[in-house]
């Protein structure tokens, strides 16, 4: 089966080498980069923020692939949906392991926001985004054979300004220990502690979507879910944090999580290891001096 990779990372090159023959699309020149080893990448001239340029460089090549590959990305999952209707063909989001056999591809996916996954066996052509940390394996090196193209944009996108976006520098889904705060902080000023901690603990600073999105305390790097990012950490510390669905969504594949909150019947305890029905004002100082004494 041969396989197509868009906003080509090392995951995906993997999941696609797993199928057979493979190349990657790249726009721009962090793309190349990204895609060196694939053993053809078509080098897209044009605007990397342009996502109609990906679009018909998809539908101009589709005819050679069986499958479209992508990471989970907010971009993938709005030109995945395009892609496939052009092509009539399936869009499998959040896919976890793939297959292919006697033509047809089996697929894993997340579904239940992320509590459960489903089998599926699809007809190619298919379209895929790939859940992030489940490819882990090394693609094959090459030599790469890289074919140039312009396509003409698909149009369907407008770039109607550019701002930088806030950022707090973090990286949050490569943090193996993670402190995450929620609306139970009462001011801003109150997260020290919990930047402390995680100084302490050698982590960093997550959150819920309230914190970044709605009281904008945090930049929307911290953001932990559904919409946000998803973790995987060796210990995902929940603190202030209720536990609904759109967040557990993003912590599921955690090590180990704990979590203090003050209500015994908060939905974040039926997923934690370890929890602390407590006023996280008390528990946390406690924390930072024990963490700093452990470090000692
Ligand atoms: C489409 C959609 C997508 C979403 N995506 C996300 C997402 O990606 N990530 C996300 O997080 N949310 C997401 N949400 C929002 C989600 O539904 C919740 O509203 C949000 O997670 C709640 O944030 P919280 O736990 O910080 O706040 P709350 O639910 O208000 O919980 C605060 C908690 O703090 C506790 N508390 C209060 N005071 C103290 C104290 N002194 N000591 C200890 N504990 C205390 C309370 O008991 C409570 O459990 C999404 C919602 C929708 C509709």
């Amino acid at each position: 089966m041969k396989a197509l990779v868009v906003y080509p990372n090392k995951e995906a090159l993997y999941a696609a080498s797993t199928l057979g023959e493979y190349a990657a699309l790249a726009v721009g020149d962090a793309e190349l980069k990204a895609a060196e080893g694939a053993p053809v990448v078509y080098n897209v001239r044009g605007d990397p923020r342009d996502l109609g340029l990906r679009i018909s460089a998809v539908l101009q090549l589709a005819g050679q692939y069986d499958v479209i590959i992508m990471p989970s990305l907010k971009e993938t999952k709005t030109i995945g949906g395009y892609m496939s209707q052009k092509l009539n063909a399936p869009f499998i989001t959040d896919v976890v392991s793939l297959r292919a056999e006697g033509g047809k591809l089996l697929v894993e996916r997340y579904v239940f926001g992320n509590k459960a996954t489903a089998s599926l066996r699809a007809n190619v052509p298919a379209v895929l985004t790939i859940a992030p940390g489940k490819f882990l394996g090394e693609p094959p090196k090459a030599s790469t054979k890289v074919v140039e193209l312009s396509p003409q944009s698909a149009g369907l996108f407008r770039i109607a300004g550019v701002e930088p976006k806030a950022s707090g520098g973090v990286r949050i889904e490569e943090a193996e220990i993670i402190v995450s705060v929620g609306r139970g902080f009462k001011k801003k000023e109150d997260l020290a502690m919990a930047f402390d901690l995680a100084k302490a603990l050698g982590g960093q600073v997550g959150c819920s979507r309230p914190i970044a999105a709605d009281l904008k305390w945090l930049s929307e790097d911290h953001w932990v879910g559904l919409s946000g990012h998803k973790v995987r950490p060796k210990l995902y510390l929940a603190i202030g944090i209720s536990g609904q669905p759109q967040h557990i969504a993003g912590i599921l594949d955690s090590r180990i999580i704990a979590a203090i909150n003050n209500d015994p019947n908060a939905p974040i305890f039926q997923y934690a290891d370890y929890g602390v029905v407590e006023d996280l004002y008390k528990i946390v100082p406690i924390l930072i001096r024990k963490a700093a004494e452990l470090k000692k």
